[in-house]
């Protein structure tokens, strides 16, 4: 296998880009270096899959990959990374603080337009604080399937490193469907994220070092309009109180106009230059692949296993429109009629092939909308005549819970 050598000076960044579908491995030599803030073990071989990566040292590092990149570069990152240090200082003496007084800790938001490193900068504080502390990391962008399926909004404790191939910790997520990559086409139910909110304020209730140590939240980057809207909305059902404006002075200033006030500081944040603006495809494909990785594992070497399912032994629902009318197939300008938050169910048909549904944990249809899923099912086959259905899924045996949940989030699997 092809393998170059790179050589790291302070404050130095080794970018690598990865084909999607690929991997490389990093293997730091000599010296020390961090992916995204969490330490390069040495001379072990950490699998970077296919999407972007950097590798960051503070003192210099002789870093190995093998396998072949898109693009490998190195650059000086200084700037963006100390900033990034400085508002971890800021954060863990907050921690310290909420910790000594027995009050929640700093609750921290990444936000600014698509493409500027609100992920990247939200896992690089993670990181710094998880040494110490267990913070959650909150992911409300839908488009990505920051924390397990794209379509989906979540919250999980951060009590290692985020592994640079395996992602998340992801004992105890926890998840709630949105059904839709974006939140245009039911923004109702995207503010329906109150709930996520409720239930990290009771778990702060009964775990103090869980509610010092704090929420690191990655929004979405919809930030004019409605979203900006939406943006302020899910500020509030967090009940953020540090929000970190990523390259966007706009958005800097509005933010701390209709902030005034309130106990929320509001701080720019420069983009790290290695940030890569990524196209629409790539975002496709990348979404594609995070269901893949949901089921097949990061490194495609899970077996999910196909069970088939009479209709009758499952409710599936839809809420708002559902997946039968997204925004797009309405004329210009018209507005669905339909109660965005109306629970309804979905009648047995070819609609459903290809679906992912969500499992949720409602025992009820009133309790959909409130609660979070167990996790994901992929419809490979509808058959209307035999009233079932195939599908994947990660766990073998009886599905958690009987309903089932379906949105507009497709996947076509392609080996
Ligand atoms: P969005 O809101 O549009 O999903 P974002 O603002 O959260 O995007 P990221 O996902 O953090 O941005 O970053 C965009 C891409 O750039 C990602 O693929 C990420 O891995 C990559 N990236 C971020 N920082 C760096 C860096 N310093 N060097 C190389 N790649 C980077």
């Amino acid at each position: 296998m092809e393998s170059q050598t790179h050589y790291l000076n302070n404050d130095e960044e080794l970018r690598v880009e990865v084909k999607l579908g690929t991997v490389v491995t990093a293997t730091l030599v000599d010296g020390a270096a961090e992916i995204f803030g969490a330490e390069l073990p040495k001379k072990t071989p950490t699998t970077l899959p296919g999407g972007k990566h950097a590798i960051f040292s503070w003192r210099g590092a002789t870093i190995e990959i093998a396998g072949e990149t898109e693009m490998t570069y190195t650059a000086n990152a200084s700037a963006p990374m100390t900033a990034y240090l400085n508002v971890d200082g800021v954060l863990q003496r907050r921690r310290e603080a909420a910790r000594a007084a027995g009050t929640p800790g700093p609750r921290v938001a990444l936000v600014g337009p698509t493409d500027v490193g609100k992920s990247s900068v939200a896992k690089i504080l993670c990181n710094y604080a998880q040494a110490r502390w267990t913070p959650t990391f909150s992911d409300l962008d839908l488009g990505q399937g920051g924390i397990t399926c794209p379509a989906t909004i979540g919250a999980v404790p951060i009590d290692r490193p985020i592994d640079a191939c395996e992602g998340l910790p992801l004992e105890m997520p926890l998840v709630y469907f949105h059904g839709d990559v974006s939140p245009g086409n039911n923004p109702t139910l995207y503010k329906a994220l109150d709930r996520m909110g409720e239930m990290l304020r009771a778990r702060d209730e009964t775990n103090a070092a869980a509610a010092a140590s704090g929420v690191v939240v990655n929004t979405m980057g919809w930030i004019d309009k409605a979203g900006y809207g939406l943006l302020l909305h899910a500020l509030e059902a967090l009940a953020i109180d540090v929000v970190l404006v990523v390259d966007h002075e706009k958005l800097h200033a509005e933010l701390s106009r209709d902030l005034r006030g309130k106990k929320i500081k509001v701080w720019k944040l420069q983009k790290s230059g290695g940030v890569v603006e990524r196209t629409p495809e790539f975002r496709r494909r990348s979404r594609d692949a995070r269901v893949r990785e949901y089921f097949y594992g990061p490194l495609g070497d899970l077996s999910p296993h196909s069970q088939t399912l009479e209709f009758g032994k499952v409710s599936i629902f839809k809420i708002g429109a559902g997946p039968s009318a997204p925004r797009s197939a309405l004329p210009i300008g018209q507005e669905s009629s339909a109660d965005p938050l109306r629970v309804s169910t979905v009648a047995p048909s070819m609609s459903l092939l290809n679906a992912v549904l969500g499992v949720s944990h409602g025992k009820t249809q009133a309790e959909l909308l409130s609660s979070n899923v167990a996790g994901f099912i992929f419809v490979t086959d509808v058959d209307v005549a035999n009233g079932r259905f195939t599908y994947l899924t990660p766990c073998p045996g009886e599905l958690p819970s009987r309903n089932l949940i379906a949105g507009t989030l497709k996947w076509i699997e392609t080996r």
